[in-house]
C-alpha cells in the first residue's frame, strides 16, 4: 500500500480540518456503540451527527442524489483519522447510517432510498435492527418471528431481543419468516417497519453497568405494507447478509490508539509509593504492548481499505479486526482496573470512584463487543475455515 496521499486528498484533508476546527465545540468524545448516557448525553450525540450532516460529512461514499456527498473510500478515511486525531468520531446513534444505509443503497428500491436515506444521515429517523430473537444469535436462520401476507399487508407476530437502542429508534429493519416450508435460509424476508405501528411493545434490558443500551422487542399482528420489504420475497438472507458484511467493520479499531493514550495518562496520573504508575517498566511495557498491537490492527484496516479501492469483496481482515480489537479493549480496560487496585472496586456514583468510574465501567462493557457483530468464537471460526482451511469444527 502507497501511504502518500494526493495533492486533491490532501486539499480534501484540510478542508475537513478547517471544518472541525469551527465546529469543535459541538464534538463528543469518541466511544464505543455502548456508552451510556452518563458519559455523553444523547442530546449531545445527536447534535453532533446533524452538525456533520449539515456539513456534508456524513455518507461520504453514498449518491449524491441520496444526500451523500459522491466521494471516495479514502476521503471517509481521512475524515475517520481526522475525527480521531481530534478525539472524537461520527456518533452512534444506532445502526442506520452504519448498516442500514449501505445496504438500501445496494438493494433498496428507489422509492426506499429517496424516503429514508437523507432522514437517516440527519439524524431525523433512527434505526434499530430486528435480527437476533430469543433462539436465534449466532444461528440466525433459526429466526422464528413470521409474516404473513394480507391485504396489501405483511402481518408481523414474533419477538426481537438485544436490540439496541430501540427506545429511540423510529424505524427497525428485521427479518422475518415469509415461508415456514421453505429450508432455514430460504424463506426468511426483510422488512422495514415502522415503530410507531401498533402491535408494537418495546421493553428494556439493563446492562450490568446499570445502562439501557438494549431492549426486546414484541410484534403482535404489526402490519407492513408490503412496499416495504427490501429486496426479493422470501430472498432476505441475501440482503441480510450485505447488512452483516458492513457491520463486521465494527469500528472498534478506530477508538483503539485514543483508549492507550488515555491509560497512558492514568498511568501517569496514579502514584504508587509516590512515584507515578507510569515510572514503573512494568506498566510501560504492557501499554507499549498495547500501543504496538493498536497500531497493528490500524495497518490491518489500511490492507482492507487497499481491498476496498480496488474494488474487490471485503476480504477477512474484518474478522481479523473484530476480534483483536475486542479483545484488547478487554485486556486495556483489565489493566486499566490493576493500576487502579482497590480503588477498581468503588463504582460510578460514589464520591471516591476514580473518574466517576469509567474504568470500571469500561471494563464491564468490553465483553459487548466480543459478542455483537458476529460472536468472537465465530470470527474464530471463520479465520479457521476460510483463511487457514481448517475442517470445520
Ligand atoms: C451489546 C450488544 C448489542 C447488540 N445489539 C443487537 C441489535 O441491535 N440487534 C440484534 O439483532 N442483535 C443485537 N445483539 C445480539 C447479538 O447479535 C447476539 O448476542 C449474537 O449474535 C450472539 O447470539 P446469542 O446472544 O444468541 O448467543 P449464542 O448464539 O447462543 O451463543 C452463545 C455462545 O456460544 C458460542 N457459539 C455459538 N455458536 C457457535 C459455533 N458454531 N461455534 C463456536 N461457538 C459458538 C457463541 O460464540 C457464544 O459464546 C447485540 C448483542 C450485544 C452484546
Amino acid at each position: 500500500m502507497d501511504f502518500n496521499y494526493s495533492a486533491e486528498d490532501e486539499a480534501f484533508r484540510s478542508e475537513f480540518c478547517r471544518w472541525l476546527e469551527r465546529n469543535r465545540e459541538f464534538a463528543v468524545p469518541a466511544l464505543g456503540p455502548l456508552a451510556d448516557e452518563d458519559e455523553v448525553s444523547w442530546e449531545a450525540t445527536l447534535r453532533w451527527q446533524r452538525k456533520l450532516s449539515e456539513g456534508g460529512w456524513l455518507g461520504i461514499t453514498w449518491p449524491r442524489e441520496y444526500g451523500g456527498r459522491g466521494g471516495t473510500f479514502l476521503q471517509e478515511t481521512i475524515c475517520d483519522q481526522e475525527l480521531e486525531r481530534a478525539g472524537t468520531g461520527v456518533p452512534f446513534t444506532g445502526p442506520g447510517m452504519w448498516l442500514l444505509g449501505p445496504t438500501l443503497i445496494h438493494w433498496g428500491t428507489v422509492a426506499q432510498k429517496q424516503r429514508h436515506l437523507r432522514k437517516l444521515l440527519a439524524g431525523d429517523e433512527l434505526w434499530c435492527q430486528g435480527y437476533s430473537e430469543p433462539n436465534a444469535g449466532s444461528d440466525l436462520a433459526a429466526l422464528q418471528t413470521r409474516a404473513v401476507e394480507h391485504d396489501g399487508y405483511f402481518v408481523v407476530n414474533g419477538s426481537k431481543i438485544w436490540t439496541s437502542l430501540a427506545h429511540h429508534a423510529h424505524w427497525m429493519f428485521l427479518l422475518a419468516r415469509t415461508d415456514s416450508d421453505a429450508p432455514k435460509h430460504k424463506g426468511i424476508s426483510y422488512l422495514l417497519v415502522d415503530m410507531k405501528t401498533p402491535g408494537i411493545t418495546i421493553s428494556p434490558l439493563i446492562q450490568i453497568t446499570g445502562a439501557r443500551h438494549f431492549n426486546q422487542v414484541f410484534l403482535d399482528d404489526v402490519r407492513v405494507p408490503v412496499e416495504n420489504i427490501v429486496g426479493q420475497r422470501n430472498q432476505g438472507w441475501q440482503v441480510a447478509l450485505t447488512t452483516l458484511a458492513f457491520e463486521r467493520s465494527s469500528g472498534q479499531e478506530r477508538i483503539m490508539t485514543n483508549r492507550v493514550a488515555e491509560l497512558a495518562q492514568l498511568a501517569l496520573r496514579l502514584t504508587r509509593n509516590g512515584h507515578p504508575l507510569g515510572d514503573n517498566t512494568q506498566v510501560r511495557q504492557t501499554i507499549g504492548r498495547f500501543a504496538t498491537e493498536a497500531a497493528a490492527i490500524r495497518y490491518t484496516g489500511f490492507r482492507q481499505l487497499t481491498r476496498q479501492l480496488k474494488g474487490l469483496p471485503p476480504g477477512p481482515e474484518g474478522s481479523a479486526i473484530k476480534l483483536s480489537a475486542s479483545e484488547l479493549g478487554l485486556r486495556m480496560a483489565s489493566f486499566a482496573l490493576e493500576m487502579l487496585g482497590p480503588f477498581a472496586q468503588v463504582e460510578q456514583g460514589d464520591p471516591f470512584a476514580a473518574d466517576r468510574g469509567l474504568w470500571t465501567r469500561r471494563m464491564l462493557e468490553a465483553r459487548g463487543p466480543m459478542i455483537y457483530s458476529g460472536a468472537n468464537e465465530i470470527q474464530r471460526n471463520i479465520l479457521g475455515e476460510r483463511v487457514l482451511g481448517l475442517p470445520k469444527g
